[in-house]
């Protein structure tokens, strides 16, 4: 049985949305846990989850429906006040690109609001690669996330970006969960558990519907 739970409406007036995007297949405790201390860090209004349709990286790969991505990033998030979750990439559909999204975010809240990017800082080297990378970090923040003991080249994001990256791009040191969707898909096909990896109502959900078996 497939639960139905209707995505939270967006925000009215908040001024700090901090924005989680990522395929969520499935959500586990490493993106909950590192947006919670980014939320804290940077004293967010809110954190918004948006399961993304098909990220251009991920073309051709094979991803599990959307139905499903969207409702166990609801479950995962439901405990959470300061969480939200937002299915604009999703009714979107096609490629999901990040400059969109935050445009379209701005349309709904205003250009008041300041809107903070999160990412992992591995991903921030590719940040220049990005569609319009630099009309996007001259339009919001973008946060990358670093564990304890990893470095991060941040002179070449620093020249490519120039004034912008002082500004616009940040890095914080967050609880480094050693915990991907990839490793948690493999442990599920192999019969192995994947409690403590992510929220009880997502292992149930998993189960219930069967996914990556
Ligand atoms: P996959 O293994 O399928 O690539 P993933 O675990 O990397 O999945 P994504 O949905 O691709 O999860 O990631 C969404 C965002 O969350 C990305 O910015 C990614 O860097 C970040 N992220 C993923 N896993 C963690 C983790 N364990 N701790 C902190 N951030 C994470
Ligand atoms: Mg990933």
């Amino acid at each position: 049985m497939t639960i139905s739970l209707a995505p939270s409406p967006l925000p009215l007036a908040p001024t700090k949305i901090g924005i989680m995007g990522g395929t969520f297949d499935p959500i586990h405790l490493g993106h909950l846990a590192t947006a919670e201390a980014v939320r804290e860090n940077f004293s967010l209004d809110e954190i918004l989850f948006i399961p993304a349709a098909r990220p251009p990286h991920k073309l051709g790969k094979n991803i599990t429906d959307e139905i499903h991505r969207l409702e166990m990033t609801i479950l995962a998030t439901q405990s959470n006040k300061f969480f939200r979750v937002s299915d604009m990439e999703l009714k979107r559909k096609g490629l999901s690109y990040t400059l969109d999204t935050m445009n379209e975010l701005h349309k709904t809240f205003g250009h008041s609001t300041e809107l903070f990017f999160i990412m992992g800082a591995d991903s921030l080297a590719d940040l220049s690669k990005w569609h319009a990378a630099k009309e996007l970090v001259a339009k919001c923040h973008f946060i990358a996330t670093t564990r304890q003991g990893v470095d991060v080249n941040f002179s070449a994001v620093e020249k490519f970006f120039g004034a912008a990256a002082k500004e616009h791009i940040h890095r914080v040191t967050t609880p480094g969960l050693e915990i991907s969707s990839t490793d948690i898909r493999e442990k599920i096909r192999s019969g192995r558990s994947i409690k403590y990896l992510v929220p009880e109502a997502v292992e149930e959900y998993i189960l219930r519907e069967e996914l990556y078996l």
